[in-house]
């Protein structure tokens, strides 16, 4: 990974429409520390806990994507970045928290996005494991609702 702390990536922060979320990046990159460690995720995220699982938090993205209806993260308690590290009891819940995050929410529809392993290949801003539910306006006539989801590879010419 290319940055000085490797729990947080601010290079993949760039394209958001206003700089709050990099500065948050660049801020906590100095400090060394991982954001969604239990231990810092409160004081770094402070909204409401949706659900408090065994192996997950459940709630909403302090910085949603532009135009989302509902942009929910479940973060994996313990501290990991990889998918060879999550338990099938952790797989399970996350089952079972994506499936009553969508009932108590009432979601109608939405685009499921888990961030694993290198930053550098993902675009996700922060390393440890995490997914996102996000969902758009339901209008057809609006415009889509874009993720980054990693860097394009530049072909020579
Ligand atoms: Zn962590």
């Amino acid at each position: 990974m290319s940055t000085a702390n490797s729990h947080v990536n601010p290079a993949n922060t760039l394209g958001r429409p206003d700089s709050a979320y990099t500065e948050t990046i660049e801020r906590i990159r100095e400090t060394g520390e991982c954001p969604f460690c239990p231990e810092h995720l409160h004081r770094e995220h402070g909204l409401p806990i949706i659900i408090d699982g065994v192996n997950w938090t459940v709630t909403d993205n302090k910085y949603p994507y532009n135009g989302s209806e509902n942009h929910v993260l479940f973060v994996h308690k313990e501290h990991i970045t990889t998918l060879g590290e999550m338990s099938v009891e952790a797989w399970q819940e996350l089952q079972e928290v994506l499936k009553e995050t969508t009932r108590l929410r009432k979601i109608g529809g939405g685009t499921l996005i888990m961030r694993m392993g290198d930053t550098d290949y993902t675009g996700a801003s922060v390393a440890h494991l995490h997914a996102q539910l996000i969902s758009g306006s339901g209008n057809p006539a609006d415009e889509p609702l874009l993720a980054r989801v990693g860097n394009k590879i530049i072909l020579p010419e």
